[in-house]
């Protein structure tokens, strides 16, 4: 599917995407990219957002361990 952070395709999800990112904890942004955190059996995936999802990926950012 494409666009599925935009448009039509988050109008159905929860708040319309919308909530608390948990990584830089801004209100009312879109969280709309998964990531996986912890290890083993305490590995979940968490929803963070797009600023968060790029900064991780360059290690600029740690994920809560929680
Ligand atoms: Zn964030």
């Amino acid at each position: 599917m494409s666009k599925a952070h935009r448009g039509k395709g988050i109008r159905e999800l929860a708040f319309r995407g919308r909530g608390t990112c948990p990584v830089c904890l801004r209100e009312n942004t879109k969280i709309l990219y998964e990531q996986e955190v912890g290890e083993g059996d305490a590995k979940k995936k968490i929803q963070i957002c797009k600023t968060c999802k790029a900064a991780v990926k360059h290690g600029k950012k740690s994920l809560p361990t929680a």
